[in-house]
């Protein structure tokens, strides 16, 4: 069997770590790991997917056009340039599938999302990792990093595990900066988060070189259905069609999805408890001497003095059923990242760290 082997690249992929769930031997275990609503999908949501059992034995329709037409209507876009996936990571699997190949590198910040590494390396591509300025988004260093190979350049804006989010001028001021050969991917994961914020969308329509991602799993609390979504120039998401299977998504992840986007009121009542939550929270542990970057999203970045106590800080979380994100692997060693849960957890999540804190003295 020696003469079968993968394609070059596959084996440098480490496995994709995804939040833990459960603490061995404790009872009333809340998961802060994943980025995860905690309130759950909107009720009109929940009755699409239960409505969608009846009519499992037929194909789902292959032109997404009853989501694109709602996501288009709800956001003002053309749906035309919309194209839906098993997730946002399906789409950017598809663009890294489509335009990046043996020797072509693949720019992505110093903290930036796991999987712009993988699907680049999954292509047989080069990622190369671009430093941040102080957990930003640096447009300087990355317009300095890009060479005639580069063909893609992936920022999460807000990005994670920062929550970080630079200025629409300074996204614009570097699409306007790449070189004609490189497109720019904008992960909007998080812009649902951002009030009034499009995640890029004008400058995908005023420009030919941007692309936009977006998700159904982080504000509209769909994570466990896959359902993502791009928007970019007409010559791209032709594209990206043509590499798309033709039933990527069910009618259950289709119809419950497009219930999720139509019922504005659950969204925007979960955004604005998200920004209550998350603001009580890094006031509070700011307080405590815990200190955070502004988070944009609906988690944060809590600093500790060091990795050892980050990891203490971790395991005393852990042990009060308090699971958060260590970051280590995207070289934070000395951070946490914290979803924002419910008001009980936030409170939860506070008290610990305030005992935690006052033991270190
Ligand atoms: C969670 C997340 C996504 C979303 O992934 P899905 O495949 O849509 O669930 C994409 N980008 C970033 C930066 C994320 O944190």
């Amino acid at each position: 069997m020696a003469g079968i082997a993968p394609q070059p690249g596959i084996m440098e992929i480490d496995l994709y770590q995804g939040g833990a769930s459960k603490v061995d031997g404790v009872e009333d275990v809340v998961k802060l790991s994943s980025n995860e609503n905690p309130f759950g999908p909107s009720p009109d949501a929940q009755a699409a997917f239960r409505a969608s059992a009846s009519a499992l034995h037929r194909y789902p329709p292959t032109d997404h056009s009853g989501l694109r037409l709602s996501i288009a209507e709800v956001h003002g876009l053309d749906a035309e340039r919309i194209i839906c996936g098993v997730g946002s990571d399906e789409i950017i699997a598809f663009l890294c599938q489509a335009y990046v190949g043996a020797g072509d590198e693949v720019i992505h910040t110093e903290h930036g999302f796991a999987m712009y590494r993988i699907s680049t390396l999954a292509a047989g591509g080069t990622p190369v990792e671009v430093r941040e300025a102080e957990r930003k988004t640096d447009v300087d260093a990355i317009l300095n990093a890009v060479t005639e190979r580069t063909r893609l350049v992936f920022i999460a804006n807000p990005n994670n595990p920062t929550g970080t989010l630079i200025s629409d001028s300074e996204v614009a001021r570097l699409a306007e900066g790449l070189p004609d050969h490189v497109l720019l991917v904008l992960d909007g994961a998080y812009v649902e988060f951002v009030d009034g914020h499009d995640g890029g969308a004008a400058l995908v329509d005023s420009r030919e070189n941007v692309v936009m991602t977006r998700t159904f799993s982080k504000l509209y609390g769909l994570g466990g259905l896959r359902i993502g979504w791009g928007y970019g120039p007409r010559t791209v998401i032709d594209v990206l069609n043509r590499i798309r299977g033709p039933f990527n998504l069910s009618e259950t992840q289709l119809a419950t999805a497009e219930a999720a986007i139509r019922d504005r009121q659950y969204a925007v009542w979960c955004r604005n408890e998200n920004s209550r939550l998350r603001n009580w929270l890094a006031a509070e542990l700011e307080g405590m001497g815990i200190p955070s970057d502004e988070s944009h999203a609906n988690f944060i970045l809590a600093r500790f003095a060091d990795a050892e106590k980050a990891q203490a800080a971790d395991a005393t979380l852990k042990s009060h059923g308090l699971i958060v994100r260590n970051v280590a692997g995207y070289g934070l060693p000395q951070a946490l990242r914290i979803t924002i849960g419910d008001e009980a957890a936030c409170r939860r999540v506070a008290a610990v760290l305030r005992d935690f804190m006052g033991e270190q003295g």
